[in-house]
């Protein structure tokens, strides 16, 4: 095995010419959009449009929960169904993306307080490739997943997050892929169009901290009040977040795309920072 020398070596070789990779967060809904032509899945695929050419993509999505920090490192990561009660069209998809254990190796280095471990077993969930199978069709960016510790505090992801700045520079395209207003309890399957007043109401107090570029209150939510444990009533969908906030330089500014509530409590409402 090349030690970590080595490795950080082949990283640096990574196209991107040192230009910062713009941050993207997705909120990804229904599994369904994976294999929808809709206004969420076409504005994933434009939003691939408009950034440059990714040299690997590190994803943190909230379909991966452990109880320590891991990272893929196998070179093919399988396609995992984490669902049940879909099509059978949907569990019929295949995301073949390659690994990159390289970059997984280097990730796990600079996550110094987390002592990230490496997993062969994990692969991509469907956070991950509903949305990437938009964005890169032809599943040619390899990809390297980091897991959520659900056993920490809010504040200790968005400090974690701070931890992967330099992968920006070397062509890595970060996504944080969850939902800022997630209530599974509360979807209204009846109204696929509508939003209840606290799901709206909290997706816009969530956006308009980030406008602000005040990220204190976003980390800790729970101040929010009983809107926030109604948008979050478990943190997994809302902690990606964090570590794309987390990465944002001075003077870099959000742009906000497929920005709707829908099904009642199912916020998806996604952005870049650049
Ligand atoms: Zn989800």
């Amino acid at each position: 095995m090349p030690d970590l020398h080595d490795l950080r070596n082949l990283t640096d070789e990574l196209p991107g010419g040192g230009e910062v990779m713009p941050l993207l967060f997705v909120g990804h809904g229904n599994p369904m959009n994976a294999i929808e032509d809709n206004e969420f899945s076409r504005g994933w695929a434009d939003i691939a449009r408009h950034l440059p050419p990714p040299a690997a993509v590190l994803c943190v999505s909230a379909h991966w929960q452990t109880d320590r920090t891991l990272v893929t490192t196998m070179q093919h990561p399988r396609t995992i169904h984490d669902f049940y009660g879909f099509p059978e069209e949907l569990f019929a998809v295949q995301y073949p993306a390659p690994g990159y254990p390289g970059l997984a190796l280097e990730t796990q280095a600079l996550l110094r307080r987390a002592a990230a471990g490496p997993d062969v077993r994990w692969g991509l969930d469907h956070g991950c490739w509903s949305v990437l199978r938009a964005m890169y069709p032809r599943a040619d960016v390899p990809v390297v997943q980091l897991s959520l510790d659900m056993s920490r505090p809010s504040s200790w992801h968005y400090e974690l997050g701070k931890d992967l700045a330099t992968l920006r520079s070397k062509g890595v395209l970060i996504i944080g892929s969850g939902d800022i207003v997630h209530n599974l309890a509360l979807v209204d399957w009846e109204h696929p169009d509508g939003a209840y007043d606290w799901a709206e109401e909290m997706n816009e107090t969530f956006k308009s901290s980030m406008m602000r570029n005040d990220h204190r209150p976003l980390i800790e939510y729970q101040s929010f009040g009983r809107g926030a444990s109604l948008a979050i009533p478990t943190p997994d969908h809302y902690l990606p977040l964090l570590y794309i906030l987390a990465l944002q330089r001075k003077g870099e500014s959000i742009e906000f795309f497929n920005d709707r509530v829908i099904m009642g409590s199912l916020s998806m409402t996604s952005f870049t920072i650049k």
